[in-house]
């Protein structure tokens, strides 16, 4: 994999109950054990994607997420087809993108930042 995990422990106050990735609707929604439901556009999920490649470099690597991030269009069709997704530990899901692409591992902290639900709210 090439990839560091963080060093020490984030307590999480949450954790996805139950993910699914709708290819009809284009959106994976993630139940959250506190209550919160998030459904992003599978779309949008490529395009945030927080791999070094995607954010331009291991220093970018690690920062905060954006739902506005869900919004960058994409413009090669392939990019942002999903193939599948799998469980990394506990604490991240990896998703794989039909044109090959998989090198993003989204955190449940990751993804809450993203949730475009969360700044509705706000
Ligand atoms: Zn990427």
């Amino acid at each position: 994999m090439g990839y560091d995990h963080p060093l020490g422990e984030i307590a999480l106050s949450f954790r996805p109950k139950r993910i699914v990735a709708s290819r009809s609707k284009g959106l994976l929604t993630i139940e959250w054990t506190d209550g919160l439901s998030c459904d992003y556009p599978i779309s949008g999920l490529r395009a945030a994607c927080p791999c070094a490649e995607c954010r331009g470099g291991h220093e970018n690597m690690g920062q905060p997420g954006l739902p506005e991030m869900l919004e960058i269009p994409i413009i090669n069709k392939a990019s942002t087809e999903l193939v599948r997704l799998e469980q990394v530990g506990n604490y991240a899901i990896q998703l794989f993108w039909k044109d090959g692409h998989s090198y993003g591992i989204y955190s449940w902290q990751y993804l809450r930042e993203l949730c475009p639900e969360i700044r509705e709210e706000s």
